[in-house]
């Protein structure tokens, strides 16, 4: 058999190819909807297709997979080791949402995965009070699909919610990406 003709170190190679690996950074991110950070056209990859349609029309899109979310804006609430897991869809709030299906298959694995952002309650703003992720339509209400906006609610928020007490007026649920 022909050898390849070149001259080369063969360890200055390996030594190229691990500092390359080391140097790629994966995005560990969350996002409050359930989907990692790089299903966020906001937060694609440059280059990427994603990442060409964050710049073309600044507005921000979700495609966790095959699926189309309708998140309009990343808001950090986790980060995991492995965000591949990240790609459920939302039918309703705490167990039926995407971001606790996540969380929970990556705990279920054995995989890091810890809180990040605002885990108080979105609405009566309380640190000390545990919370859910909900679903909600643009008029406040709760949504059983995936949803434009997703907010962290605490028990007796979402109590007021299910009355329809908790906003006083829609316009309350603030729909502006973060920038
Ligand atoms: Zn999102
Ligand atoms: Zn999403
Ligand atoms: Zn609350």
């Amino acid at each position: 058999m022909k050898e390849f003709n070149i001259d080369v170190d063969t360890e200055d190679v390996l030594a190229e190819i691990k500092k390359k690996k080391s140097q790629r950074v994966p995005v560990r991110e969350v996002c409050v909807c359930g989907h990692n950070a790089g299903s966020h056209s906001s937060k694609a990859k440059p280059g990427s297709a994603n990442a060409v349609l964050w710049e073309q029309r600044g507005t921000d899109r979700c495609r966790p997979g095959r699926q189309e979310c309708p998140c309009v804006g990343f808001e950090l609430a986790a980060v995991c080791a492995d965000v591949r897991l990240f790609r459920f869809k939302t039918s309703g709030r705490g167990p039926k949402h995407a971001l606790f299906q996540g969380i929970v298959t990556a705990r279920a694995r054995d995989i890091e995965v810890s809180p990040a952002g605002d885990w108080s309650c979105f609405a009566c703003k309380r640190e000390d009070v545990s919370v859910v992720p909900v679903p909600l339509r643009e008029d406040g209400r709760q949504d059983d699909k995936p949803a434009k906006i997703n907010k962290l609610l605490c028990g007796d928020c979402i109590a007021k919610l299910d009355r329809s007490v908790l906003w006083v007026a829609p316009a309350e649920v603030d729909t502006t990406p973060e920038a």
